[in-house]
């Protein structure tokens, strides 16, 4: 019987919301992911093996990636809901 392990890289996706795209230049929906190398039996990702790395941001509609940087500047909600100063005001 042939045992077939070996390992492969998975996307781990951590955070969703919507930003401002530098690439498209509106509002985009967006995914913080990181990279993991997991340990596969058959196929199969069985767990972990590594530290997540290579965290980055995705656009989900150019799919141009980002450093986590750029949501340093975000001023949107998870609803795609502009942070404005009178909402800062009432909170
Ligand atoms: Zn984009």
């Amino acid at each position: 019987m042939f045992v077939i392990f070996g390992t492969t890289s998975r996307k781990i996706e951590e955070e969703k919301g919507y930003f401002v795209c530098p690439q498209c230049q509106v509002l985009r929906p967006y995914v913080l992911a990181s990279m993991q190398t997991w340990f596969t039996l058959f196929f199969i990702p069985l767990f972990p093996v590594g530290e997540k790395n290579n965290r980055h941001v995705e656009c989900k509609e150019c799919s141009t990636t980002f450093y986590p940087r750029v949501l340093d500047f975000n001023r949107y909600t998870v609803d795609g809901q502009i942070l404005g100063e009178e909402s800062q005001v009432t909170t």
